[in-house]
């Protein structure tokens, strides 16, 4: 039998109401997906794309507008006490109670979600986080990266399968960067679930099982990173010929052969396997004269703008 989805988001909208001087802002626009249990999964998008407004959604935080959501096969909705139970969220911005110690952070989140004294491990998520020397220091007098951590530990009290970090790296050093995405694999590697937003695109690629795509409010491309990256080896080659195509190409060399015209041809091939020489003497063994020929490659970056691009004209 199929695994549950650790998150499941149906034709979820949220819809900003006009407050001063702001218009309305549909900030999400009927999204859907599924996060797979035990991946990393990276939720990747431009600032302003909707990232933080549907992570909210699942913390609370954010009233949606429509559209359902389970966390662990909880409805926010109809259950929003399991559901809350089921997930650890690590907000964007960073904010403690200065006066309070890494420990007691913990201890008063452990309070909040109701979990017992002698199951509280306090010390064992700092020694997690590489805080257990700080644990009686003022928050105050952490660093950036040591605050944030601590952000990851507090998520993590109430031991939940699921947990989410709204852009845990913006801003961020090179090296804290590293230590970020060690901790993140290795709570992977211990069975958590991880979602994470970012505006990164290296960093979803290197971290992620799967990559969803979110522009302006919609979802425009959820696969497995590999297959996205795989997107990026294709390489497009467009032909001009000297008469009406009246029938396409075809050839186990080419991935897709499409119409941009009546004359025109667009012919996509993966760049490990062919080369634009072989295209055209494909077209051209198939009856077709050449004029005019102009080539584009993609990588993830392209891949990237491709989708987004594709989604504004959409819109
Ligand atoms: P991201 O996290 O991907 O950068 P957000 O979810 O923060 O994006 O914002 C999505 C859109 O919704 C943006 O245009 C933002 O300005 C708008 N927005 C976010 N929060 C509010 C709010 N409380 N009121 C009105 N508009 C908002
Ligand atoms: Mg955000």
């Amino acid at each position: 039998m199929e695994q549950p989805a650790a998150i499941s988001i149906r034709n979820l909208v949220k819809r900003y109401a006009a407050s001063g001087n702001a218009p309305p802002k549909l900030a999400l626009d009927d999204v859907s997906f599924d996060v797979p249990q035990g991946q990393i999964f990276g939720l990747l998008g431009p600032n302003g794309a909707g990232k933080s407004t549907l992570i909210n959604i699942l913390a609370g935080l954010v009233m949606k507008t429509s559209g359902t959501a389970e966390i662990w096969g909880f409805d926010i909705d109809k259950d929003l006490r399991n559901a809350k139970r089921s997930i650890g969220i690590v907000p964007q911005e960073i904010v403690f109670d200065p006066f309070f110690t890494p420990f007691e952070v913990l201890e008063n989140q452990a309070g909040l979600y109701g979990v017992p004294k002698h199951l509280r491990r306090s010390m064992e998520l700092l020694g997690q986080v590489h805080l257990a020397d700080k644990a009686g220091a003022y928050a105050r007098t952490l660093s950036g990266g040591m605050k944030r951590r601590l952000l990851i530990s507090k998520a993590l009290v109430h031991t939940p399968p699921v947990i989410v970090l709204d852009e845990p790296t913006a801003g961020v050093d090179v090296e804290l960067r590293r230590q970020l995405w060690e901790l993140v694999a290795e709570l992977n590697h211990g069975g958590v679930t991880v979602v994470l937003t970012t505006h990164y695109l290296e960093e979803a690629e290197q971290l992620c099982d799967r990559i969803a795509i979110i522009n302006h409010g919609q979802l425009i491309a959820n696969k497995p990173t590999r297959e996205l990256v795989e997107m990026a080896r294709e390489k497009v080659v467009v032909v001009t010929v000297d008469g009406d195509v009246t029938r396409l190409p075809s050839s186990p060399a080419f991935l897709k052969c499409v119409s941009a015209g009546e004359r025109t041809i667009e012919i996509t091939y993966d760049k490990d396997k062919s080369n634009a020489g072989e295209v055209l003497a494909q077209v051209q063994a198939q009856g077709l004269t050449v004029v005019d020929v102009t080539t584009r490659e993609a990588d993830l970056e392209d891949v990237f703008v491709s989708l987004t691009t594709a989604a504004k004209v959409a819109a």
